[in-house]
């Protein structure tokens, strides 16, 4: 059996703060504002990965109230969902994912960004797809206030 997760998030861009996409520092003058280091990306894929194994989501999981995920590297909080997950006697199959952000690019940061996902989810490369897609001038991305990301997952059940 298989089943597919789905996962969104959206984070304000703010001067200060680091641009942390899918576990990469971009460089830009501007960073995502959040709680955890707010990688837009990273809690995406976390959500789609709750959403596929039945298991809530990530503000249940991981709430903004709490001081323990206060500037959280979310590839640790991805590394310890991908743990739930298998625990459940699931395994992962595949990822893929968008970003919708106006800058910096992405593609030159694309295949360092799927190596730390992939690492992070015990996949190959070629398994861990990202696109980017930008606000084309329009709304909250494309006047650069924001950034977002979208995944998709799909898991097996062992046994
Ligand atoms: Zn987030």
């Amino acid at each position: 059996m298989t089943r597919a997760g789905i996962g969104y998030d959206s984070h304000r861009l703010a001067a200060g703060r680091r641009l942390v996409i899918g576990g990469v520092q971009l460089p830009s003058e501007l960073g995502l504002a959040g709680h955890s280091d707010a990688d837009v990306l990273a809690h995406a894929l976390i959500d789609a990965l709750l959403g596929a194994a039945g298991l809530g989501d990530i503000g249940e999981r991981f709430p903004d109230s709490d001081e323990r995920w206060r500037d959280a590297d979310s590839i640790e909080l991805l590394q310890s969902v991908v743990a739930s997950v298998i625990g459940e006697g699931l395994q992962i199959v595949n990822a893929d994912c968008t970003v919708v952000m106006e800058a910096p690019k992405l593609a030159p940061h694309r295949q360092a960004i799927r190596e730390r996902l992939a690492s992070a989810l015990g996949l190959e490369v070629a398994l861990v797809n990202v696109k980017a897609s930008s606000g084309e001038g329009i709304g909250f991305v494309g006047r650069g206030e924001g950034v977002a990301a979208l995944a998709i997952v799909s898991l097996r059940q062992l046994g």
